[in-house]
Formats: C-alpha cells, structure tokens, sequence
C-alpha cells in the first residue's frame, strides 16, 4: 500500500515482535544460519536453541540491518554471501549494547523492506528467527523511483464517496414518489465538489451516475483508488411516516471479528492489506498468529478513526438536521467491512418523513448536509494528517517551499496551498506573475 500505510504496518510488526518476545532467561544459541535467496526476496532462517528474544532497525550510509538477540550466544562462523548478491552484501557480527547479548548486522545492497518474525519449533525444525529481505525490483531504474517518491509526498487524502443504491435498486421511496437514489447521488456530488476545492483533499464517487453496483463493487473501487476514507451516502425509511432525524453509522465489532475470519482464509485479501508481509504468512499456527494479529490491529484503527470521524459529524450535523440518533451507532451493513479503509455510512434523514422528504430534495439542504461531513472529514485529517500528506506538510510549523515545475502558474499554486495570487507574490516579492522552472517559492501559511 501507501507509504504511510506500510509505515503504519511495518509498526505494528514491530509491535508484534514485542508480542512475541519469549520471557526467557536462560541463554539462547544461535546454532546455525541459513540463506535462501529467491527471486523477490531473501530469506535468512536462525536455527535457535529458545524462542528468540530479539529487536532491529535499520540504519542509513551505508544502509544496514541491525539485528540484536537478548542474551544470546553466537554462533563461530556466519555464513558467505554469494558474491553480487542482489540485497545483502554481508552478514557480520558486531559489537552489541547490551551484555550477553548478539548482534548481526546486514550490509545491504539497496533499500529493502525487512520482515522479521519469529517461528516456533515444528517437527524436525527448532526454534527460527526468519529474516525476509524484500530488494527493489530489478526493472525499476534509481532514477525514476526517485521521481515517484517526490510525486508521492504532499499527496492528497482520498476520500471515496458512495452514493447508496443506484440503478435497478431505488432504495427507499419517499411518500411523494422522491427515490432514495437520487438523493444520494445528489449529496454525494455537493460532497465531492467541496472536498475537491480544498488543497490536499480529492473526492472519488464509487457512481457518477444512475446505475447499480454490488456492495463489493463499492469497496473494491474505494480501495483501487487507495482511498483513506470511504464515506456512504444514504436515506432511511421506516414503516410509519413519523420517525425522522440524520444518523451516522459506524462498523461493529461483531461485523468486523467476522470480516477478519474471512480475510484470513483468503490469501489475497491478506495481500491487499499486508503488502510485502503476506508473503511470508504461512499455514503454520505462529503464522496465523500473526496475520490475524495485523488484521486485528489494521481494523483498530479503522474502527476508531471512523468512529472519531462519526463524532465529528454528528456534532456538525445538529447545527443543520435533526438527529435521529444523538451518538454514532455501530451496524451491521454490508458496506461497512474494509479491514483496511476506514468507513462511515450517513443517513442523511428519513426519506419515509414527509417533512424531511421535501427538505432533503432542496438544493439548500443538501448543501448544508455535505458540508457537515465535508467540514467534519477536514477536520478530522487536519488533526491526524497521514505523513506523507499535504496536510501532513501544512501541520507542520516550517514554513513550507515549492520548487516551480513545469506548466505551473502562480494562480494553481495559490489554489494548491490554500492561498492567493498576491500572498505568494507578496511573500515571495514577486513583481510579475512569470514563474521559471526549478525556481523555489516560499508558500504563506493560510
Ligand atoms: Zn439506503
């Protein structure tokens, strides 16, 4: 995934290898180190004599692993690396930090994605700490992946916006005749508008359009166009015209122990959402362990920023609507289930309330509507901007500089960062309006 979707995963493991620290205190050996590199990646397997007690990171000039084993004795001799080897160009020991302790260092070739994990003895095997080193793809030229990483910071939060129902599927139908479909799609277009005039934000509607799509359909097209957040759009309806009011739905906990069941008997799902790691997630009980532990932990987060979103909307939506619920509510609706994505369903008001059937086809109303949830996405994303975000960047107190490409002007730039034509001249004393390539702007802060 992402950038700082894999940052976020590569923490969790991290957290999990603290998981899996055993408590012992006798000391380890290591008793034997083999290689085996394959075509993505390279796997380095210690033969332990205990559960592994062990921590790493990475260091940068020159790039190198470091891998420390608590109380643990080394072994005489590490093994060779083949010469020209692809992502190590050495094992060695060095000297550890802490006493009775081992530490192996990596000499790596290139940046590569370590996954580390521990596995228990099964059969003939004994106690394993495996090493997986993912290297860079061969193909892929330093040059141009620069390139790629710069276009990719700054970048904006996505927001997938599903207009509910659609098509064949009118959703509910309103005392006048009013479809539900309609409505959705019409507030899902003021919502998408709003997000796509704010610098650092880009909307993406699951439909554009009056036409049907399957629940699964609506997460697959979220999660494609790598969206941070899924937001769904619709209208209630009860049997009686009286009940009315907005409501904001988040996943429950039951939907989503039951979604994690499924991902993990699906190894492509576990690969959409563990990236490089899932790989390396085999049949073994440890194994599963661990999948099920980064599912568990990568729906956390889902739950709780959807939920902290919901909040955010529910105190925007009582300045405009009534409510129906006066706090989020947890569901379970299909729509709702993305381990990875976190979701939202609003409904907007009862379609079935005559009242609210009138207000929620005025222009006005579902203006007032999608700015609520526009406002309350913003502010959530201002408060917890993903790293490599623009939003990320404005947070920051540095003042912020742009180098000037090709075919920019002055007035995109100023709608980019939120600021105007005669800010950034001001700032940057500018007599003119002409920008020459690689110049570096100073960007005001909004
Ligand atoms: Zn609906």
């Amino acid at each position: 995934m992402r950038s700082a979707h894999s940052k976020y995963i590569n923490i969790i493991i991290m957290f999990v290898l603290l998981v899996f620290a055993a408590q012992t205190f006798a000391k380890n050996a290591i008793n034997n180190v083999r290689i085996r590199p394959s075509a993505e990646s390279t796997r380095v397997v210690f033969d332990l004599s205990k559960k592994p007690e062990f921590s790493y990171f990475v260091l940068q000039k020159p790039l190198r692993l470091v891998v420390d084993f608590e109380n643990t004795k080394q072994l005489p001799k590490l093994p060779a690396i083949p010469k020209k080897h692809r992502v190590i160009s050495k094992i060695r020991y060095s000297k550890p930090k802490k006493k009775n302790a081992t530490r192996v260092v990596f000499e790596l070739n290139g940046p590569t994605k370590p996954v580390i994990f521990a596995l228990a003895p099964t059969g003939s095997s004994s106690n394993r700490l495996v090493v997986d080193l993912y290297g860079q793809k061969k193909a892929a030229p330093v040059k141009s992946t620069n390139k790629k990483r710069e276009l990719k910071r700054d970048r904006d939060i996505v927001i997938a916006i599903d207009a509910g129902h659609g098509g064949q599927d009118p959703g509910s139908i309103g005392p006048s005749g009013t479809f539900e479909k309609h409505i959705t799609l019409q507030i899902a277009k003021r919502l998408a508008k709003l997000i796509n005039k704010e610098p650092g934000m880009s909307a993406q509607l699951t439909r554009s359009g009056d036409y049907f799509l399957k629940l699964n359909t609506r997460t697959a097209k979220a999660r494609t166009r790598r969206a941070d957040f899924f937001v769904s759009i619709h209208a209630d309806a009860f049997s009686s015209p009286k009940p009315r009011g907005a409501s904001v739905w988040t996943l429950s906990l039951r939907r989503a122990n039951s979604e994690i069941g499924k991902w993990l008997e699906n190894k492509e799902k576990q690969s959409q959402l563990l990236g490089g790691a899932a790989g390396v997630i085999k049949d073994t009980e440890n194994e599963k362990y661990l999948a099920k532990a980064l599912l568990d932990m990568s729906m956390d987060h889902s739950m709780k920023t959807g939920f902290q979103v919901a909040e955010e909307i529910v105190s925007e939506l009582k300045k405009v609507a009534k409510l129906h619920k006066k706090r989020p509510q947890a569901a379970n609706f299909g729509v709702l289930k993305s381990p990875d994505i976190p979701s939202i369903l609003v409904e907007t008001g009862f379609i079935s309330n005559p009242q609210e059937e009138r207000q929620l086809k005025t222009a006005y109303h579902q203006q007032r509507l999608a700015n609520a949830v526009f406002v309350s996405i913003k502010r959530y994303y201002q408060k917890n901007p993903p790293d490599d975000s623009l939003f990320a960047r404005l947070k920051e107190q540095k003042p912020l500089h742009h180098k000037v490409k090709r075919g920019e002007s002055l007035s995109l730039l100023a709608a980019r960062y939120g600021t105007t034509v005669s800010a950034l001249k001001k700032v940057n004393r500018l007599k003119n309006n002409t920008l020459h390539i690689g110049q570096v702007l100073t960007i005001p802060k909004a």
